[in-house]
């Protein structure tokens, strides 16, 4: 027991004595100090010898009792021993104690204001950057977000994050409010989606017969925060008033120097009717893409999960949860999350042979690797695998080459530098490679109707 538990535990001890001894003791009992607790041996000192020998002669098998009952331990007693100076010694320490106490309670209110903080925010916790795996894919977009947590309204604002659904966008964005919170408590952060906001929007509106009132109440929700982060802006498409609105709400903050972030799946362009003042609003900042982790990243977030979690998890099973979940880190984590399920209730480790069977349908849709997908081009375009992987240039197998290479990067999500090691390329070829095919198909018909049938002989469409 440290110093702070022994004087908790006396004054439990003590509490009981009180209720239960005479009235006419209770001055003694509150003469006593402890000074320690030791192999079921609680020494309490005391400054008057009065109430040593008083209480040891009248109330020591009741005081032992007590003391079993609370320490649950049948060999335990009260020594009680009298010390005038130890005793004062004692009491100031124990005065200290209680200061020492005071401040931890303290303390503790002030992280119950800060959860209360983040409730009221919309975070959730466990979306922070130190659970963040940073990759190739994301790096940009991390650490623009570090420096808008690290110096709001400075560089980067608005900061417009946008990427296909799983990518990490909220909780990158949340993240940047947890780091405001814990670093900069005065700032007032506001966490919102989208839904939300124009609900919250609507609603007012609607109450007509209090319409200024209840205006005024959105205005100050919404215009009195030092950094408002919006999730899931496409949904605000076709939605005139509210984007009005919206508008409103940016310029009120972005005038008054507050941060700005948000989150999109698509650039502010392809949102549906999105007005031209918004639209150009959003691009004032930085605008960064969020793509989907290579293999290693999403090993390593596996791995992380694992870690957090507590769970035991042998290699060779996360790289078959990694390489079947590809696109989406929210599947990604799905598919462990279900593997561990079954893996505790059935009170097995998480093997590969389990992390098979549990995934066992996944498997079939997704066996896609780079073998399956050369050997299906090269039928279609009547070349040998041999060929596309070697360094012949005829334009057949040129073109078989990077359709092969194309359909690698856009059906497993691998990195360039992995597909260029299987056709024995560098990184850069295989990435030209890429690029040459994805412009090509939006302008030559023959290629994005070879693209499409042999999607189709993948069973991928
Ligand atoms: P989005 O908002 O882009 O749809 P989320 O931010 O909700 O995606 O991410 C989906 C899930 O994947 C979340 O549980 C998130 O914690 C996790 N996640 C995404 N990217 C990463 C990453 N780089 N490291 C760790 N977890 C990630
Ligand atoms: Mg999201």
């Amino acid at each position: 027991m440290n110093n702070i538990e022994l004087k908790r535990f006396w004054e439990k001890v003590k509490e009981e004595l009180i209720c239960s001894l005479p009235e006419s003791v209770h001055p003694w009992i509150y003469s006593l100090e402890v000074s320690g607790y030791d192999n079921g041996v609680l020494t309490v000192v005391t400054g008057q010898a009065m109430a040593r020998d008083w209480l040891k002669k009248n109330h020591a098998a009741q005081m032992n009792l007590i003391l079993k009952t609370i320490s649950k331990n049948e060999n335990s007693y009260i020594n009680i021993i009298y010390d005038a100076s130890a005793a004062k010694k004692i009491k100031k320490e124990s005065e200290k104690i209680h200061k020492k106490e005071v401040e931890i309670q303290l303390k503790e209110k002030a992280m119950e204001n800060l959860s209360y903080m983040q409730s009221a925010s919309n975070l959730n916790l466990k979306y922070k950057f130190e659970n963040f795996v940073v990759g190739k894919n994301n790096k940009f977009a991390h650490d623009a977000a570090v420096a808008v947590a690290k110096n709001p309204a400075g560089k980067y604002n608005p900061l417009f994050i946008y990427g296909n659904s799983g990518l990490g966008k909220t909780h990158l964005m949340q993240a940047i409010g947890h780091y405001i919170i814990f670093n900069n408590p005065k700032l007032k952060v506001k966490y919102v989606k989208t839904d939300d906001y124009i609900n919250d929007f609507i609603s007012n509106i609607r109450h007509s017969n209090n319409y200024t009132e209840n205006m005024s109440k959105f205005y100050k929700k919404y215009n009195n925060i030092d950094v408002i982060l919006i999730d899931d802006i496409q949904f605000i498409e076709s939605k005139e008033k509210s984007m009005e609105r919206m508008q409103h709400t940016f310029d009120t903050l972005y005038n008054k120097g507050k941060q700005i972030v948000i989150a999109s799946d698509r650039v502010p362009q392809k949102i549906p009717k999105l007005t031209e003042a918004l639209t150009s609003r959003f691009q004032m900042g930085l605008m960064i893409e969020l793509t989907p982790p290579d293999f290693d990243i999403r090993c390593q977030i596996v791995k992380k999960l694992a870690q957090s979690n507590d769970i035991n998890i042998d290699d060779s099973a996360v790289d078959y949860i990694s390489m079947h979940f590809s696109k989406n880190v929210r599947e990604l984590e799905g598919a462990f999350t279900k593997v561990c399920a079954y893996a505790e209730l059935s009170k097995q480790v998480v093997t590969l042979q389990l992390t098979k069977d549990v995934l066992k349908c996944k498997e079939n849709e997704d066996s896609l690797n780079f073998d399956k997908i050369t050997e299906v081009t090269s039928a279609y375009y009547d070349v040998n695998v041999k060929d596309i992987k070697g360094t012949a240039r005829s334009q057949k197998i040129a073109i078989a080459r990077q359709l092969s290479i194309y359909l690698c990067r856009e059906l497993t999500n691998q990195s360039f530098e992995c597909i260029g090691e299987f056709f024995s390329k560098k990184h850069t070829t295989a990435m030209y490679a890429y690029d040459q095919i994805k412009n090509k198909i939006k302008t030559e018909k023959e290629l994005s109707n070879a693209v499409r049938e042999i999607k189709q002989a993948l069973k991928v469409v």
